[in-house]
């Protein structure tokens, strides 16, 4: 419930996940703060392997490049 994205929402049941897709990768504020040590992220190394995998890291830098952000590489 500490979430500054509000991903999660109180309910008379207790809280839920409202909003998964504003949670923000790489964030683990929520999981650090929890007292009752509720909440896991998955493992940094199969998340990496992951973004490998389905080209993420290329697509992102790809953006970064289109914006200005990133210098092409030559
Ligand atoms: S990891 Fe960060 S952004 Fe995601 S739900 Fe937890 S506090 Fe919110």
């Amino acid at each position: 419930m500490n979430c500054g994205q509000k991903v999660y929402r109180w309910t008379k049941e207790g809280p839920v996940v409202a909003q998964p897709y504003k949670c923000v990768v790489g964030c683990t504020t929520c999981a650090t703060l929890c007292q009752g040590n509720a909440i896991t992220f998955p493992d940094k190394d199969k998340l990496r392997e992951l973004y490998k995998k389905e080209g993420i890291w290329a697509k992102v830098k790809r953006e970064l490049i289109k914006e200005g952000k990133l210098e092409p590489e030559e």
